[in-house]
Order: structure tokens, then sequence, then C-alpha cells
């Protein structure tokens, strides 16, 4: 589903505040408010898209630009011995808040697998 009103449409829109890192034309990026590692990043689109599998063929630009802007802020940030990039989708991926976001984990090094 898309244009639907959320937590992080309200960020963008500066009704509630975040700690913003990075913000451009199609994308904003600030630290979540209940960090998994010492740098924990969500980077949004600013059009919202609820879920990566909502995605299109069109958006594929956006979806490229989201992914150079986590490598921006990464290099911005001084991740330089690794991160992890995180996009959870839908009920069972554990996603909680419906516009597509990637986390950008670092600052300790990451177990796998996931939980
Ligand atoms: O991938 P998922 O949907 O579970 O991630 C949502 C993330 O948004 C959580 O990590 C949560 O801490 C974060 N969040 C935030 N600021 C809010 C609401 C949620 O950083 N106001």
């Amino acid at each position: 589903m898309t244009n639907q009103e959320t937590i992080f449409s309200k960020i963008i829109s500066r009704e509630i505040p975040a700690d913003i890192v990075y913000e451009d034309d199609l994308a904003l990026a600030f630290r979540d408010v209940n960090p998994q590692a010492p740098v924990h990043i969500l980077v949004i689109p600013k059009q919202p898209i609820a879920k990566l599998a909502d995605a299109e063929y069109g958006d594929r630009d956006l979806m490229g630009h989201l992914l150079l802007t986590v490598k921006l802020i990464a290099e911005q940030l001084g991740l330089s011995n690794g991160y992890r990039v995180v996009i959870n989708n839908g009920n069972d991926g554990g996603q909680t808040v419906d516009h597509l976001h990637l986390h950008i984990l670092g600052g300790r090094h990451m177990k796998w697998p996931p939980g």
C-alpha cells in the first residue's frame, strides 16, 4: 500500500522530531530511536512506498539512490570497518512501520544469522 500516513511521513514533514543525519530531494536519514548497534540509522524515501514488495520497476532509480545513500552515510559516519544494511519486509520480515526503510547498523561486529 502507498500514500499511507505513518510516523516516518511525519518525520519527513517535521511534524515529529528526529535526529536527522542526511537529507536530499529523494531521501531522508535519521538515527533510530531504539538503536540496536552503536550506529543505527534509518534511510527512507520521501516517496511513501510502504514496503520493498510494493516497489515497482519505475522506482529503480530511487531504489538505487537509496542504496548509494546508505554508502554515502556510512562513509560520512566513519563506518570504514564495515556495516550491515537491513530491509525488513512485511509481517514475517519484522516490519513495524509501513514506510520503506533501510537500516544501517554499525560500530560493532554483527552476528549471523539474525533472529
Ligand atoms: O524494520 P522495522 O519496521 O521493524 O523498523 C522500524 C524502526 O523504526 C525501529 O527500529 C524503530 O526503533 C524505529 N523508529 C524510529 N523512530 C520512530 C519510530 C520507530 O526510529 N519514531
